[in-house]
């Protein structure tokens, strides 16, 4: 159990789950748990509603300093913005039930794996949930898959996923914000490094799976110079990617309380700038997203990595606009903590 003498009576839903989890292993400071949960997938949210989304697991030890989802775990009452990278929740698997869930989709639907946790995170080489689910897609036909992921061990399941392909579309999103191994390490504390990274992204497009890499967030003054940008997108090309893409930094509460201090702390000449600009809003606005927007388009047709969806085409994980755009709508403001709590639920 997570909360052994302590459990609060008065928990409900998904944080009564959390606190009565079994604790499947504990490493350094990481614990594992499983968690009971009744839909594997869930519904995106807002314009994406008519797609569908799966979290493998809750949490992730990455620990990203601009992560968006350390949200979910406010809902199972761990406030604390660190436990989200240090209790890992595994959601319990059952193949024959996720095939039915699968199967109570419609034929072409959208798909995306891993929008409020990493897939491919530690625990996957622990638990393989996210290799179970693909098993299972890899019996089915007619879906259109995408996965996003910051981790090389992605490139564990490249032969699974070309054979997921046959009978389905599958797209792998790949996470780089910089090449700079120093800022990487600052930003994404334990993730792998940009180069390994990289070298997923060549195993997987050796396989004949199509990968996007994707440069977001982009912070000001931090990793959103065009030497930057472009040099995440060049070396992309060069490992196969078929597209590249970025989008600003957006910091709703729970990750303004982690970033803020961060940079703060690591970059102080920056820090009276960032909280005046997210003091009024989590989203940028005004000349930068459009100059931001700007510059990664000549980057792309520089190096060739255009792929967009066109405006009346239906909702697609091979695009990454509507991949930014599902991120986005997943960490919008709710209007109520009602439904952010039925969105985190889903989750
Ligand atoms: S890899 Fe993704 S889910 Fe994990 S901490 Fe980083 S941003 Fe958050």
């Amino acid at each position: 159990m997570l909360f052994e003498d302590d459990t609060p009576l008065n928990l409900v839903g998904i944080a009564r789950l959390a606190a009565a989890s079994d604790l499947l292993e504990a490493k350094r400071k990481v614990q594992y748990l499983e968690l009971e949960t009744r839909r594997l997938i869930g519904r995106g949210s807002g314009r994406m509603r008519s797609i569908w989304t799966i979290n493998p697991y809750r949490g992730c030890e990455y620990g990203c300093k601009y992560c968006y989802a350390r949200y979910a775990h406010e809902f199972m009452e761990l406030r604390d913005p660190e436990l989200f990278e240090r209790k890992i929740f595994a959601k319990h698997f059952d193949a024959g039930a996720f095939r039915a869930e699968v199967r109570s989709l419609k034929l072409g639907e959208t798909v995306w794996i891993g929008t409020a946790t990493d897939p491919y995170q530690p625990a996957e080489r622990r638990f393989e949930i996210t290799r179970r689910i693909l098993e299972v897609f890899a019996n089915e036909r007619g879906f259109d898959l995408g996965i996003t992921t910051k981790s090389d061990f992605v490139a564990r399941d490249a032969d699974l996923m070309a054979r997921v392909s046959r009978n389905n579309r599958i797209r792998v999103h790949v996470t780089i914000t910089t090449l700079d191994e120093r800022l990487a390490r600052l930003l994404e504390p334990r993730a792998p490094r940009p180069a390994l990274r990289l070298a997923a992204v060549l195993k997987l497009t050796d396989s004949g799976v199509p990968v996007s890499v994707l440069a977001h967030p982009v912070m000001p003054l931090i990793n959103d110079s065009e030497e930057s940008l472009d040099r995440v997108c060049a070396a992309a090309a060069r490992n196969g990617a078929s597209s590249f893409s970025a989008a600003p930094l957006f910091l709703k509460p729970c990750s303004a309380q982690v970033f803020l201090p961060f940079v703060e702390e690591q970059f102080p000449h920056l820090a009276r700038r960032y909280r005046e600009r997210f003091e009024k809003s989590a989203y940028l606005r005004g000349h930068y997203p459009e100059m931001i927007a700007e510059r990664v388009e000549r980057i792309r047709v520089r190096h060739g990595l255009v792929q967009r969806r066109a405006p009346e085409a239906p909702l697609s994980a091979g695009s990454l606009d509507d991949q930014l755009e599902l991120f986005t709508s997943l960490a919008k403001g709710p209007g109520t903590t009602a439904t952010l709590q039925r969105k985190v639920n889903r989750l």
